[in-house]
């Protein structure tokens, strides 16, 4: 790997939350693909999700990041790698859930976390912004379009209560995302227990 790609992943990986999404992820064999840009662009990075007819994005997805100067401070670049993580993770919450619907005899487990998933995140994402609303009406309101919306709201949680933003950059009241990725760690460690219980004990 890229020795500025592994100094930035070593550097996000110091994160509990990343390591919580991050195992997930893997536990799902969903890790999304890193790379950095060859060109700077306008965005931090991004997460492409498989879309159907491209076949070009692998099923797991991919995470791009900028390209500025190649981050001599990998701390700097550390925030985007969650978010984008955070992306990678709601789609899998998102695949768990559907996996589950078809399955006969749920297990309790795996009917709290449906119950949860469809409280927090809800079908295409129905339940983000009520819930947002929950915390603070306002800002629901007024962000509906786009950081309060149900693909960007789940990410900005994660992202902004772990790292400290810039002033102009705090897109929410201070309480909104500490409130609402307590929230996503939550129904992450349900999922998490019904993934670990689909997998087959090993060496029997
Ligand atoms: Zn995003």
């Amino acid at each position: 790997m890229d020795q500025i790609l592994s100094r930035i992943l070593q550097k996000v990986s110091e994160n509990p939350d990343y390591q919580s999404i991050t195992n997930y992820l893997r536990s799902r064999s969903a890790t999304p693909q890193v790379l950095i840009n060859p060109q700077a662009t306008s965005t931090h990075g991004t997460f492409t999700a498989p879309l159907f007819g491209n076949p070009n994005i692998p099923p797991a997805g991919v995470v791009r990041l900028n390209n500025y100067a190649n981050y001599s401070n990998p701390s700097d670049i550390a925030p985007t790698v969650l978010h984008e993580m955070t992306h990678a993770t709601q789609m899998q919450l998102v695949n768990q859930y559907n996996e589950l619907k078809q399955k006969p005899n749920k297990t309790d487990l795996e009917k709290q976390f449906m119950g949860n998933f469809e409280k927090i995140i809800g079908e295409q994402g129905s339940m983000i912004n009520p819930q947002i609303a929950k915390f603070s009406p306002k800002f629901a309101e007024k962000q509906v379009g786009y950081r309060a919306s149900g693909d960007e709201a789940l990410a900005f949680a994660l992202e902004n209560s772990n790292y400290k933003n810039p002033p102009d950059k705090s897109y929410a009241p201070p309480h909104v995302d500490p409130s609402f990725a307590t929230e996503l760690m939550l129904l992450l460690d349900q999922a998490q227990r019904v993934q670990n219980q689909q997998i087959p004990p090993q060496g029997r």
